[in-house]
């Protein structure tokens, strides 16, 4: 399978533990406006001890549909409601206050 993203395949790449370990699907995706990194998380609220950092080729390897993203500009993030739908882009509001969602 072709890595279909322009950043390199050892980017560094946030994932949340329950993504790493397959016990969620990847159904939130953000690329960071300040540093650009990907986030790819389970779409549940999260403490920072859940997060892993992994390569961005990992995280496509767990869920290659995450690919679709790859256009995705820095500043914006991306929901689904399940793997079978369609991302929904968005872009990310500065003040982030519905972080707490
Ligand atoms: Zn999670």
């Amino acid at each position: 399978m072709k890595f279909p993203f322009s950043d390199e395949p050892n980017t560094a790449t946030i994932v949340c533990c329950h993504v790493l370990e397959k016990n969620e699907p990847i159904l939130f995706a953000s690329h960071d406006e300040d540093d650009g990194m990907w986030q790819f998380l389970c779409g549940h609220t999260h403490e920072t001890d859940e997060a892993r950092i992994i390569s961005l080729l990992a995280a496509f390897e767990i869920d290659p549909s995450i690919g679709e993203l790859k256009d995705m500009p820095c500043g914006y993030y991306a929901t689904r409601e399940s793997i079978e739908d369609h991302w929904i882009v968005n872009k990310i509001h500065s003040n982030e206050g519905d972080l707490n969602e």
